[in-house]
């Protein structure tokens, strides 16, 4: 027999008070000029089960710029294309360091530690430039497909906003590039990068898009199979290891889930074989993590008594 539906119902509706005092705290991401204007005590969560059902409170349905968020699916887009042949180009440790770092890089070669910071997305950018002649539609398509939502789509403005703004990608690129390991144009690697950070999505068409990373790498509602299971496990791996920026430890010990944030305020997550989840918030924590966002999601495991543990 099928296990009980879960009431996340209830749940949602307990975080969305829980959280309540924490709304318009924390600070946004200021560095990107675009996203500075976005209201800070604006909350969204939303579940999608494997099969089907949403469960959403707040501003689920508003979209959001889903920054390093892309990360994850500019990888999975990657290991479609590379496999395993991928972790030549990049690691795949915590990097301990801030997201945004470069001092690794110098002592290792110009290898990033792991996909998820910015060094290692220039590099998984690089190999979606090597195999897209648009890599910008290349992941809004992926997304569409995730998603399930044909008007997804990257904004041109949060785009060029990043772009204008990027000098320090632009270092560690050029910086990667004089190791030998990046092969494409910088300018090139760059405004693909600002666009995949750019698109916009709503908590439920992000909690949608991670069944395929809750159901082994197929698809629930059409049983295709965009990714190995095995792709599929390391992916989500990595987002336990490396998602959550140099809190990764922390999120892991009080959510006990898979997840990747961005400093848009959105953050991912899944559980195996159920749900995918997003919750949004701009607040951001010290560490660049949506601080309502960290906890909701704990406080869902902790309502539920549901985590990958
Ligand atoms: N576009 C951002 C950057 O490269 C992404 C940051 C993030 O969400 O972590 O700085």
């Amino acid at each position: 027999p099928a296990p009980p539906r879960p009431d996340f119902d209830a749940a949602l509706q307990e975080i969305a008070a829980r959280v309540q005092p924490l709304l318009g705290q924390g600070q946004v991401a200021s560095y990107i000029p675009e996203l500075a204007g976005v209201p800070r005590e604006r909350f969204g969560m939303a579940i999608v089960g494997i099969g089907g059902e949403v469960w959403e409170v707040g501003h689920a349905r508003e979209r959001f710029s889903i920054q390093s968020i892309s990360k994850l699916f500019a990888l999975l887009k990657a290991l479609q294309h590379e496999g395993d042949a991928l972790w030549e180009r990049v690691g795949r440790e915590p990097s301990g360091t801030p997201f945004n770092s470069l001092v690794q890089l110098e002592h290792e070669g110009g290898k990033p530690r792991n996909p998820f910071i910015n060094a290692g997305a220039l590099a998984v950018t690089d190999v979606l430039c090597t195999r897209h002649v648009q890599p910008e539609t290349a992941l809004v398509e992926l997304l569409r497909k995730l998603a399930d939502n044909p008007g997804i789509d990257y904004s041109l403005r949060v785009a060029q906003s990043e772009r204008r703004h990027s000098d320090r990608n632009a270092a560690m690129a050029h910086f990667m590039r004089s190791f030998g390991r990046l092969h494409n144009p910088v300018d090139r690697i760059l405004d693909a990068y600002c666009s995949h950070c750019a698109i916009e999505m709503s908590c439920v068409d992000l909690a949608r898009s991670m069944l395929l990373l809750a159901n082994h790498g197929e698809l629930p509602w059409s049983g295709e199979r965009l990714l190995t299971p095995s792709l599929s496990k390391r992916l989500n791996a990595l987002m336990l290891t490396c998602g959550t920026y140099d809190a990764a430890g922390d999120f892991a010990f009080r959510v006990g889930l898979p997840a990747k944030s961005g400093v848009g305020g959105g953050i991912v997550a899944l559980i195996p074989n159920l749900c995918g989840i997003c919750v949004w918030s701009p607040g951001l924590d010290a560490n660049g993590n949506s601080l309502a966002g960290v906890a909701a999601l704990e406080w869902l495991t902790t309502l539920t008594g549901r985590s990958i543990f």
